[in-house]
């Protein structure tokens, strides 16, 4: 009776091929589960991307500026930019041996 039978091509499935596919995931922000069609998607929200962007820079700023101090090696955050020693007793203690050291040698 049918001529064709067994050799009927698949049938396409409804929004496969389509571009409004979507991926569960979870904002690594603030946990919330969201929907995005890339499965690469980080955060629910631009919002939520400027809280990370802005936590990372403020990091980065935060480590640059963390230091050790040369004279008693404890570690410190350095206000200014140009900031070497943890302390002015230090910056001094320094700067003393070395004005001293150079006389001693002299
Ligand atoms: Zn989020
Ligand atoms: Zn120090």
């Amino acid at each position: 009776m049918t001529r064709n039978a067994g050799t009927q091509p698949p049938m396409p499935e409804q929004g496969a091929m389509g571009s409004t596919r979507r991926h569960q995931l979870t904002c690594a922000v603030c946990g919330r589960v969201f929907a995005s069609a890339r499965p690469q998607a980080l955060y629910c929200s631009s919002g939520c991307k400027q809280a990370v962007l802005l936590q990372r820079r403020h990091e980065a700023g935060w480590r640059n500026r963390h230091r050790r101090c040369p004279r008693c090696g404890s570690v410190f955050v350095a206000r200014r930019s140009d900031g070497v020693f943890c302390s002015g007793a230090c910056r001094q203690a320094v700067h003393r041996k070395r004005t001293t050291h150079m006389k001693a040698q002299a």
